[in-house]
């Protein structure tokens, strides 16, 4: 008999963390991780570089790629005094010597695109991102209130969170622009299907959807290296979840028939480079892991909804351990994703209550 497995925990950055797998990937590059303001060559040409983060997530990878006339930075970290210390060392010393061509992003979310301002002002290198991680980006800073709007305080509502808990969410603002430097106001398109060239190589730009909307992954076939971002991740699983400006979404089928769409591309030997852990290979291995992960969680789901119940309860089937309102948010996003996959699918029924809440329930099969 094996044991129970832990509840998967929340990390305060809102990745879940994975419970073991039975299957394996590889660590190529081995147990080392690149020491503050060094990095670590990984591929030819391409460095592996390790930012702190504020939060229990720790750290991001970021990587530089050689273009021979300059260089490729892709990703830059989240905007903090240490971040501009790391930057300032790494362009007087090892990135000294040559001009950097492009800041390479490859979603909005703030310890990505964090220093991709501060960047741009120091080195005059244009921003390439897809659209929609641009207008996000645009948007949540210009958007930035020190509280959720009423609309919010409404969903919250509807979802089943008690007054206190409401209150704890509301307050808990968004800290957007205090984690990013100024958006770019200009950038490049990165465009799923089209290719680019990068370190004298052709990469094609695959798209990750759920996570973010419009999340870039880059992969080099003649290199067999895939930048997975936070697509891709080895240990943890990153956040599907429903956010209050597109309640009925069903971000989770996003992010599943986003993940089979970049199995289908990229060769499974492929070295993937993940914004966190290490780099390692067994990337088909591990888009099945996610996708039995989510599995796993769906049936849960449902069979947290066997009597009517709000997604608030819900949540503490899935998320027991939440810590504070920080990852309660969290926690009810990734959970209301959950349930709208399902009812998308025609497995659980909403109703909305006398009391304003709603209410879930698994469809019973017809016999
Ligand atoms: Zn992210």
């Amino acid at each position: 008999m094996s044991a129970p497995e832990k509840p998967p925990a929340m990390t305060a950055e809102g990745e879940t963390l994975m419970p073991p797998s039975n299957t394996t990937i590889a660590y190529p590059c081995g147990d080392d991780l690149p020491a503050p303001g060094q990095w670590i060559e990984v591929a030819s040409g391409v460095f592996w570089l390790r930012f702190p983060l504020p939060f229990a997530l720790d750290h991001i990878n970021l990587y530089v790629i050689d273009d021979g006339d300059g260089w490729t930075l892709v990703d830059t970290g989240v905007s903090s005094a240490e971040s501009v210390a790391l930057w300032q060392g790494l362009l007087r010393n090892q990135l000294a010597s040559k001009p950097i061509n492009r800041l390479l992003v490859t979603h909005w979310h703030p310890d990505h695109i964090g220093m991709a301002g501060w960047l741009a002002d120091q080195t005059a290198a244009p921003l390439w991102i897809t659209r929609t991680e641009w207008l996000m980006a645009r948007m949540t800073r210009a958007e930035e209130t020190s509280a959720f709007a009423a609309p919010a305080i409404a969903y919250f509502q509807r979802l089943g969170l008690s007054d206190q808990k409401r209150h704890d969410l509301t307050r808990l603002g968004d800290h957007y622009g205090s984690l990013t430097t100024p958006i770019p106001t200009e950038f490049i398109r990165l465009k799923a299907g089209t290719d680019i060239t990068l370190g004298g190589s052709r990469w094609q730009v695959l798209i990750g959807r759920g996570h973010a909307p419009e999340h870039a992954c880059l992969y080099s076939p003649e290199r067999n290296l895939i930048i997975g971002g936070d697509i891709l991740l080895p240990r943890i699983s990153p956040i599907v979840g429903i956010w209050p400006a597109e309640p009925e979404e069903d971000a989770l089928s996003d992010f599943l028939t986003s993940l089979q769409d970049i199995r289908a591309a990229v060769d499974p030997a492929a070295l993937v480079l993940p914004s966190h852990n290490r780099p390692y290979t067994g990337v088909h291995t591990r888009i099945d892991d996610l996708t039995a992960h989510h599995d796993e969680r769906l049936q849960t789901t449902r069979q947290a909804c066997r009597q009517p119940v709000s997604a608030a309860a819900v949540t503490k089937v899935l998320f027991p351990r939440l810590e504070d309102a920080f990852q309660l948010r969290l926690g009810l996003a990734e959970t209301v994703a959950h349930l709208n996959h399902q009812r998308a699918r025609g497995h659980i029924n909403r109703s909305l209550d006398a009391d304003g809440i709603y209410r879930y329930q698994t469809v019973t099969p017809k016999v």
